[in-house]
């Protein structure tokens, strides 16, 4: 891991701000697709399938390998949420759900957000 990536994690473990924050205070303009006390939705910026949006905790954890124990309830939220807003949005013959997790997972904001991808056939594996 690089001296940037590294610093990059730790100012995101230590609750420290990223783009996602700004959107989480309405600093960055967003329209939400769901929102709730827990978490929220929205389409992703540079869409990887026809349907493509995050569904992100209100809570900064910075990724999945840092989440703990006391987070389970939060998780399982973040899922259902994603597979009701897929529901919503037409997404009846199936979905990819996607966590990049750290440098090898190819994460690039350090805010947890699950990607929701639909509306065409996926391939396996992923690259
Ligand atoms: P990851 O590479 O897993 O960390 O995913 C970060 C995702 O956030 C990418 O798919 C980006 O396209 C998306 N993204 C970054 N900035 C924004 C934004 N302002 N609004 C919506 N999606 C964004």
């Amino acid at each position: 891991m690089s001296e940037v990536e590294k610093a990059q994690e730790a100012a995101a473990s230590a609750g420290e701000d990223t783009i996602f924050g700004k959107i989480l205070r309405k600093e960055i303009p967003c329209k939400f697709i769901h929102e709730d006390e827990k978490c929220v939705a929205f389409h992703d910026v540079n869409p990887q399938a026809p349907t493509h949006f995050l569904v992100i905790p209100r809570k900064p954890i910075a990724q999945l390998s840092l989440a703990s124990a006391e987070d389970a309830e939060l998780l399982g939220h973040l899922m259902i949420v994603g597979k009701t807003v897929a529901k919503q949005l037409g997404l009846e013959d199936g979905f990819r759900v996607v966590i990049n997790d750290g440098k090898n997972g190819a994460q690039s904001v350090y805010h947890l957000h699950l990607h929701f991808l639909g509306g065409r056939q996926m391939q396996w594996p992923p690259g």
